[in-house]
């Protein structure tokens, strides 16, 4: 087994001899890229192909993320995977809304994403109905690899996230639009 631990790489800024300086944004979102905590709301299949993720063969302690919260309130990083009936989604939006600022979602395989093959009148077609959607992953379900795939991407919006984003009016005007204050 190799043991070649790789250092994370430092941020853009200037270097010296004994001093390297860069931008507070720049350390903030290094930091909270790698330790996004995701709240695993799984209620079928998808939810299963979740947790060979989490095995040791695929790895997910390796991006800092091996700290699964079912709480919402230490939690930034909602992946929902499995259909949502539209008796859940007054659920799914609760748990959103307890996350605290900044919080990413995934939408995780095709029933989180559109409903998938369950077009019926008691299935949510896709939770971005009722809250907004960082990366979807397609497939019925998705391969490990893709999901490792949403959350790098989910990883790289962290990292370049500006620290007014959530304050800015376009983010309000998102969260407006789903009647979220
Ligand atoms: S996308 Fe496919 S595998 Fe995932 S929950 Fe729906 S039916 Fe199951």
């Amino acid at each position: 087994m190799s043991s070649n631990v790789k250092m994370v790489e430092a941020p853009e800024g200037y270097e010296g001899s004994g001093f390297f300086a860069t931008s507070l944004e720049k350390v903030v979102g290094l930091a909270r890229s790698h330790s996004l905590w995701p709240l695993p709301f799984a209620t079928s299949c998808c939810g299963i192909e979740f947790m060979a993720t989490m095995g040791s063969h695929y790895d997910f302690a390796r991006f800092g993320s091996e700290r699964p919260s079912f709480s919402p309130r230490q939690a930034d990083l909602l992946m929902v995977m499995g259909t949502i009936a539209k008796k859940m989604a007054p659920v799914v939006k609760q748990v959103y809304l307890q996350m605290a600022e900044p919080r990413w979602v995934i939408a995780m395989g095709a029933c989180a994403s559109s409903g998938g093959i369950f077009d019926t009148y008691s299935v949510l077609q896709g939770i971005d109905r009722i809250i907004p959607v960082d990366v979807y992953i397609p497939g019925c379900p998705p391969r490990p690899e893709q999901v490792i795939d949403g959350l790098i991407q989910i990883r790289e919006m962290a990292q370049n996230e500006t620290l007014r984003r959530r304050n800015s009016a376009e983010y309000e005007k998102l969260l407006a639009s789903y009647n979220i204050q």
